[in-house]
């Protein structure tokens, strides 16, 4: 059976990491060791991480004329994403992010959002009919806000579920939040749109009532090992995380979203798309890296099977 159409207006950046014995202090220049470049960009991942769970993805935004961008949409198309909407801004660099780790995993990131910046609201007027012809439209706030919320007020219009997954965090204007139908965000993010640190399920619930006072009709606040709690109009339904043995929490966040968007797009109560989404979540940490660690459907199913869930 064909998976439900997740159409992703959003950001895609080359992730330029290298390991450092300590973070330079300004004016202070560091050796540092081995250097790697991945795929990256909250867009870029959700669609992945859609991808793999089964969803048939189209993506919305731009790269730049260079390797990078040329690098990121054959990474795109190798997994099976339609990028037709991927365009190239001719003035713009590829977006990157510039991260340096020290050994104890603490971080510098820098980032130069290049092309991501240039989408524009006739990008996403141009994809149109791929945005009005989908099950889900997956947001982020990594590309403008005019675009984010233009597209949110499209797919609305055309009654297409609009998943927001606010991130990075910034203050959104009503007519967005009254367009979508689930926010999906963290610990950090709930703090900054609400005031309310949600470190438990009951905080969680407060930040989130929060939100749909403001006008968000469901409202998803994610803790990492402690879980996540979904409150709507049908109540409160809190979701405990899987216990694994964590690794790496770096694609947890984007392989939650990615799931649970296909889970709700494919039919699938949201109750049913939160335990999905958590099982992804939880084997995200198993594996180092953004995309090296969003599961397959399969696995998800392998997953929940082996917890018993199934
Ligand atoms: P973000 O990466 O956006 O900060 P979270 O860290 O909250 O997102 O992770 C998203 C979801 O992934 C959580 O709600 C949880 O279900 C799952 N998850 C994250 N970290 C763990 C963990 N250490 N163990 C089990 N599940 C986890």
């Amino acid at each position: 059976m064909a998976g439900p159409r997740i159409c992703v207006v959003g950001s895609v950046n080359m992730d330029l990491v290298v390991a450092t014995p300590v973070l330079p202090v300004p004016g202070q220049t560091v050796l540092g060791g081995p250097f790697a470049t991945h795929p990256g960009g909250k867009g870029a991942n959700q669609a992945v991480a859609a991808a793999r769970a089964g969803g048939q993805v189209s993506f919305v935004g731009r790269v730049g004329a260079d390797a990078f961008g040329d690098t990121l949409r054959a990474g795109l198309e190798a997994e099976g994403i339609d990028i037709a909407h991927l365009r190239v801004a001719p003035e713009e660099p590829t977006g990157v992010a510039l991260i340096a780790v020290d050994p104890s995993g603490q971080n510098t990131i820098i980032v130069a959002p290049g092309a991501n910046a240039a989408v524009t609201v006739d990008d996403v007027d141009a994809a149109a009919e791929r945005i009005t012809g989908a099950d889900v439209l997956l947001l982020q706030l990594e590309v403008p806000l005019e675009v984010v919320a233009h597209a949110a007020a499209l797919a609305a219009e055309a009654g297409v579920r609009v998943v927001l997954n606010t991130a990075p965090a910034q203050p959104l204007p009503d007519d967005l939040l009254a367009c979508c139908e689930y926010l999906i965000l963290n610990e950090t993010e709930a703090e900054i749109l609400t005031g309310v640190l949600p470190t438990d399920w009951e905080s969680a619930e407060v930040a989130a009532a929060r939100l749909r006072e403001y006008g968000a009709r469901q409202v998803i606040v994610t803790l990492g090992a402690r879980g996540a709690v979904l409150a709507g109009p049908d109540g409160v339904v809190p979701q405990p995380a899987f216990p694994v043995a964590s690794r790496d929490a770096v694609g947890a966040g984007d392989a939650f979203v990615g799931t649970f968007s296909v889970g709700v797009g494919s039919g699938l109560a949201a109750p049913e798309a939160l335990r999905r989404a958590a099982a992804a979540g939880a084997l995200a940490t198993l594996t180092s890296g953004a995309q090296p660690s969003l599961p397959t459907a399969a696995a998800v199913d392998a997953f929940l099977a082996e917890c018993g869930e199934n």
